[in-house]
């Protein structure tokens, strides 16, 4: 299922093969002035090119090369001649076949290789220009893109909450970090992340979520530093761990995000 809804210029358009499940199923493309950021999963890839057929779209960004964003890629290449471009490390990924777990077979499906080519620090559409942020934090192939005059910043992956309770073992937590403080100094007027809603003024949200993740490192190191091991401290940080990771087969969990703060000590 697909459904739209305008912000302005930037038209957001959400994706889910299970509108109905309460939260974490759905993920978003945005189509502004020709361009698409993102396509979406492969269960919607034909719903969402029959969508795009009569609105222009010229050029395709995938954020990353996540199969939960690029899916649509050669559908819409084969059907409307798009041009596709990726970050050069997503390239060789993106042109190939994907190996999926379990979970993301079943929530996003398989994509079909497409034809993408290496983005450069910008691109343009008619009207606009969107600078490319590189955030390799979420993997390092991850970007976002910013467009100065409007003020718009488009995140993918890189923003969800701002108490992440999860995260894959591929994340890097302080890298994270940095990328959330990059983004913040542009001093966006509209964030579009990929998994949630639009954010107005994003400021305040960017400035909880730093903040929370400076806190969870503070807190892992000195747990850590006490004598406590990777689950202990796991435990006295987060709890039970959630439904998450029972779904994910353990791919995302609390644990992730303490392994990660530790990882940074062994660098
Ligand atoms: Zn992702």
């Amino acid at each position: 299922m697909i459904e739209s809804k305008a912000y302005g210029e930037v038209l957001q358009i959400r994706m889910s093969r299970f509108p109905d499940f309460p939260s974490g199923m759905w993920v978003c493309a945005y189509l502004v002035d020709g361009l698409l950021v993102d396509s979406g999963p492969a269960y919607t890839a034909q719903e969402l090119t029959d969508f795009l057929k009569d609105k222009g779209v010229k050029k395709v960004v995938n954020t990353h090369y996540h199969e939960d964003h690029i899916s649509a890629n050669k559908f819409l290449q084969d059907a409307c001649g798009v041009e596709i471009f990726a970050h050069p490390l997503a390239v060789e990924k993106i042109n190939g076949p994907a190996s999926l777990y379990p979970y993301q077979e079943e929530v996003w499906g398989y994509p079909v290789p497409s034809l993408v080519k290496p983005l450069g620090d910008f691109i343009e559409t008619k009207k606009y220009r969107f600078e490319v942020i590189p955030t390799p934090g979420h993997d390092l192939d991850h970007v976002c893109l910013f467009e100065r005059s409007q003020g718009w910043l488009f995140t993918g992956d890189l923003y969800v909450t701002t108490r992440p309770m999860s995260s894959r073992s591929i994340f890097d937590m302080p890298q994270i970090l940095v990328d959330l403080k990059k983004v913040r100094a542009l001093n966006p007027r509209i964030m579009f992340p990929a998994p949630t809603y639009v954010v107005m003024e994003p400021a305040e949200k960017l400035e909880k979520t730093i903040d929370y993740l400076e806190g969870v490192g503070a807190r892992v190191e000195e747990l850590h530093s006490r004598g406590m091991d990777t689950e202990q401290v796991r435990q006295e940080i987060f709890g039970v761990e959630g439904i998450i990771a029972e779904m994910t087969q353990q791919q995302f969990s609390s644990l992730n995000i303490v392994k990660s703060f530790l990882k940074k000590n062994e660098r």
